[in-house]
């Protein structure tokens, strides 16, 4: 079998490259081939379902080029396929008052981003979510935050691409590719011959780009994400997105409450930013890495965490954070009035593949993709890669296109 474009990962990534690959009629001719009997079982269907809007992003980073346009685009989509999708917009609160200049950072970074912002004083916040509480009395308002079912979209994104065509390999645990002469073979033993192959396989994109001898620098960190929710029948209302000021030395966005996109919303808080120690380690200790591998990120972290004094404190305040009375302390900083009884366990929790520059001893904050023999890596597709993933998948193919 020959192929034009060989795409390795059926996350929202992989997808929207071949979404825009057709759209684009730059080719037909499209393979994706996933680990996973089903897609969905990773970040891009377990994330939180945030459409962001583009507040965050220094200006001039890949994410701030694609965020605006990529959310633009994923909501029109979703729009025209009346999938579900919750217009309730986003506040971000700053839990002490020494954070409130934070604010006006994050509304200089939205305007340069082209996102539609206001700052809102305690009255205006009232009338919004009367429950939460800013301890400046000042709050930024983000009315284009939306939250969609991030599963549905992507399946939905899955069957089209079938009825167009693309030819799907899902269950493929052990295949091997030859980088030299191009060719990709099945679990089966079949070969495919390709053009040029995309890596989009997100927890694994080091691994993968390491067998075309691409991104030896670089490790991907799981950080997980756990999550709780408001008890259904609690006296606590929230409509909206409700974010504090995030940390803006690290590239998480801080424990939030989120409704997802149901009928009668669940209102979610988190998630966490756990280091997972495995990349699928979603339980708890069911998919540890190989002992070898583990003691190595844990040597990676622990140099970090060593070299860096503020990140130490963030993953340690993280890591508490699973324990309830952590958490209601944290949430009391957005909504003084929650109590222990509002806040239940739930099953919901998501990895994070975080990049990790060893020369440089730092995470990576930008979207990064590398060039390698015949073949595109796409290593650090961290948030908003699924709100951006339309704009993004544009950006990945000019590069591919430029030097194929
Ligand atoms: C807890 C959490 C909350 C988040 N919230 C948001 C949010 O609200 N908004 C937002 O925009 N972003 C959010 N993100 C980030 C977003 O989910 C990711 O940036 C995005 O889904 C990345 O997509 P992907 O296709 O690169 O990766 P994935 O969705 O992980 O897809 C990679 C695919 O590759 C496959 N694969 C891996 N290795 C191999 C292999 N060796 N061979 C074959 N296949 C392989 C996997 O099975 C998987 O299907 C969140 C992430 C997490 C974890």
């Amino acid at each position: 079998m020959n192929t034009d474009f060989l795409i390795i990962g059926g996350g929202m990534v992989g997808l929207s490259i071949a979404n825009q690959l057709l759209e684009r009629n730059i080719s037909k001719n499209i393979v994706v081939i996933d680990k996973e009997k089903s897609l969905g079982m990773h970040s891009s269907g377990l994330n939180s379902g945030v459409l962001h809007s583009g507040v965050y992003y220094k200006p001039g980073t890949l994410k701030s080029q694609v965020c605006v346009s990529g959310s633009k685009k994923l909501k029109s989509w979703i729009k025209e396929r009346n999938l579900p999708i919750n217009e309730c917009g986003k506040i971000i609160i700053p839990q002490m008052e020494s954070l409130d200049n934070q604010l006006d950072i994050l509304k200089d970074r939205a305007i340069k981003n082209g996102a539609k912002v206001e700052l809102i004083d305690e009255k205006e916040l009232k009338s919004l979510e009367p429950y939460v509480k800013s301890s400046s009395g000042r709050a930024l308002w983000s009315p284009n935050t939306v939250v969609v079912k991030s599963k549905v979209v992507l399946n939905k994104l899955e069957s089209e691409l079938r009825e167009k065509g693309v030819k799907f390999f899902l269950h493929q645990k052990n295949w091997r590719v030859d980088p030299i002469k191009c060719t990709f073979s099945l679990d089966n033993g079949n070969k495919i011959n390709y053009g040029h192959l995309i890596n989009c396989s997100g927890l694994y994109a080091d691994r993968v780009a390491r067998k075309f001898n691409v991104g030896e620098k670089y490790r991907l960190f799981p950080f997980k994400g756990i999550y709780w929710a408001l008890r259904n029948n609690s006296a606590i209302k929230i409509t909206r997105n409700v974010y504090p000021v995030p940390d803006l030395n690290v590239p998480f966005l801080g424990v939030h409450f989120t409704p997802s996109a149901d009928n009668i919303p669940t209102i979610y808080i988190g998630p966490t930013a756990t280091p997972a120690l495995g990349r699928e380690n979603y339980k708890g200790f069911e998919a540890f890495e190989p002992l070898s591998t583990f003691s190595n990120l844990l040597s990676l972290a622990g140099q970090y965490l060593k070299n860096n004094g503020g990140f130490r404190k963030y993953v340690h305040e993280q890591l508490l954070l699973a324990l309830k009375p952590v958490m209601l302390n944290s949430a009391k900083k957005l909504i003084p009035s929650i109590k222990d009884s509002d806040i239940v366990a739930c099953e919901k929790v998501g990895i994070r593949s975080q990049l990790f520059n060893l020369e440089e001893e730092r995470l990576e904050d930008d979207f990064l993709c590398l060039e390698g023999p015949s073949s595109t890596h796409v290593m650090n597709a961290i948030s908003p890669a699924f709100t951006a993933s339309f704009s993004l998948a544009d950006l990945i193919i000019d590069q591919m296109i430029s030097k194929i």
